[in-house]
């Protein structure tokens, strides 16, 4: 709680290659793990950065293309082997479960854990014990959905000297004034302030998977402390960007704009570009704090004071 690390398993698109493999995003909250997609080869990514997939808690699919979702099949298979018997449940649009239980039939596999699989619809998907995550429907050539990880805010800082000086008795009453609520002593009614900081806002972090640019996706990722946006296509290509339905570097940073974000990590990115300077200095036209992801780079974001830190690490298991 107040400190999410993001991990990027693979930040190309289409198919895994030699620079970047097929997307996946892991983010670790309170040494839990929450996966968003899983391309070919998130595994092995994992082991290398030091993930342990037994720690997965819910795996979440913005659309069943096979760069987003071909790594799942095998990571299910090797948290059997590896006896996994906590349950895991994985959310994607339509068409998911007919997909994982197609693959695990024609495989003669019999999990030992319990595997939920959900359809995503608009809204609240997922309650863990301190955070949700939200959905929102994308615009690309097949259902698809974005997702929001959003914990709760947290009550802000108590102050028991000043509880102390105003004669509120310690227990329960403090407990309530720790809940922004006013407590009653006697005949005098005492408010919060004063006694406890405003609550302290807790971190957003969207993910878009494969999308255009859309209005609907700017409220949902508004205020977003860190958004995770694709970025297929450098602005010269915008006309394949429409035909494919995926966004270019320029649209990813007007929508980070438009939404008022914190951060902007771009990935997802065509093969085409080796380099990823240029996309990441289109995006910057319209909004200026933008990086590109590799494989295997981290970011830690931490909201212990009023403004929301983020940190980029190198990629991890190499630090
Ligand atoms: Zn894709």
């Amino acid at each position: 709680m107040g400190k999410i690390t993001v991990y990027f398993m693979g930040t190309g698109s289409a198919h895994p290659n030699k620079l970047r493999g097929a997307p996946s995003v892991v983010l670790n909250t309170d040494g839990e793990l929450y996966m968003f997609d899983c391309g070919e080869g998130t595994q092995r990514q994992m082991a290398i950065a030091g993930l342990n997939i037994m720690k997965l808690r819910a795996i979440f699919l913005t659309h069943l293309h096979g760069d987003h979702v071909l790594g799942l099949p095998g990571l299910l298979n090797s948290m059997d082997l590896l006896n996994r018997l906590n349950g895991l449940t994985i959310f994607g649009p339509p068409g998911t479960a007919s997909f994982i239980d197609g693959v695990n039939k024609s495989l003669h596999s019999t999990l030992k854990y319990a595997l939920t699989i959900s359809t995503t619809r608009n809204g609240e998907v997922y309650r863990g014990d301190n955070f949700r995550v939200l959905a929102r429907r994308s615009l690309h050539s097949v259902p698809s959905y974005s997702y929001m990880f959003v914990e709760d805010d947290r009550p802000g800082r108590f102050h028991p000297e000043e509880a102390i000086r105003m004669s509120v008795p310690k227990g329960p009453l403090w407990g309530e004034l720790q809940h922004g609520k006013s407590v009653s002593v006697g005949d005098r009614v005492i408010e919060p302030g004063g006694i406890v900081d405003s609550p302290v806002k807790g971190l957003r972090v969207g993910i878009s998977g494969d999308t255009r640019p859309t209005a609907s996706l700017v409220r949902f990722f508004h205020g977003a402390d860190l958004l995770i946006y694709e970025s297929t296509f450098s602005q010269e290509l915008s006309d394949k960007a429409v035909e494919s339905f995926h966004s270019t570097a320029e649209e990813a940073g007007a929508l980070a704009n438009a939404a008022n974000v914190g951060h902007l990590i771009l990935y997802h990115f065509s093969e085409r570009y080796r380099r990823i300077d240029g996309l990441v200095r289109e995006a910057r036209r319209s909004f200026k704090r933008v990086s590109g992801a590799r494989d295997l780079m981290s970011f830690i974001i931490t909201n212990s004071s009023e403004q929301p830190d983020i940190s980029i690490s190198g990629p991890a298991g190499r630090t």
